[in-house]
């Protein structure tokens, strides 16, 4: 690891701490050349295995293009879909697997995108779950109704201050 300013090829770890959620190692360093100090994130790797048995380092930016195409023409932002992607991340390495099939991330996908986007949430369902027939959109429809009626029951306050100020 260079340091960030000098470019010396070595340093000294001055603090380790876990994050919270004991997903990742943050460490403290400083360079013994110039005296600056940086922090460096420890986490472990993830891969993606495809469909052909090749892994791949899990990208946000692959999660965003997957679901890109099912939310055109909908309200969905880039920052939506940023932190669509986080979420996914963030879940799967909560998991605490090294490595998840290609076609898991997509399931996982399902989750936070059903929350952001309704009819997005169908167009990638319908490709991830294969839907066949109208009958399989209609279960999926009759799920969602379900879970917003149930989910009305349960709110509370306006719906507007769902999501939070950044
Ligand atoms: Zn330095």
């Amino acid at each position: 690891m260079y340091c960030p300013f000098c470019r010396n090829p070595d340093s000294r770890v001055v603090d380790s701490r876990m994050a919270d959620d004991g997903s990742a190692i943050r460490r403290r360093r400083q360079c013994p050349e110039c005296g600056r100090r940086f922090t460096t994130v420890e986490t472990t790797s993830l891969s993606v295995i495809k469909r052909s048995g090749v892994g791949e380092p899990f990208s946000r930016s692959k999660v965003i293009n997957g679901v890109r195409k099912a939310c055109q023409g909908r309200p969905v932002s880039e920052d939506d879909l940023a932190m669509l992607a986080q979420e996914v991340e963030e879940q799967i390495r909560s998991s605490g697997a090294a490595e998840i099939d290609a076609h898991e991330v997509g399931l996982v996908i399902l989750g936070p995108l059903q929350k952001l986007d309704e009819v997005a949430y169908l167009r990638f369902a319908s490709v991830y779950q294969a839907f066949e027939s109208l009958e399989d959109f209609e279960s999926a429809i009759a799920l969602l109704r379900h879970e917003a009626v149930e989910g009305a029951k349960g709110a509370s306050g306006p719906k507007s201050s769902e999501k939070s100020p950044l």
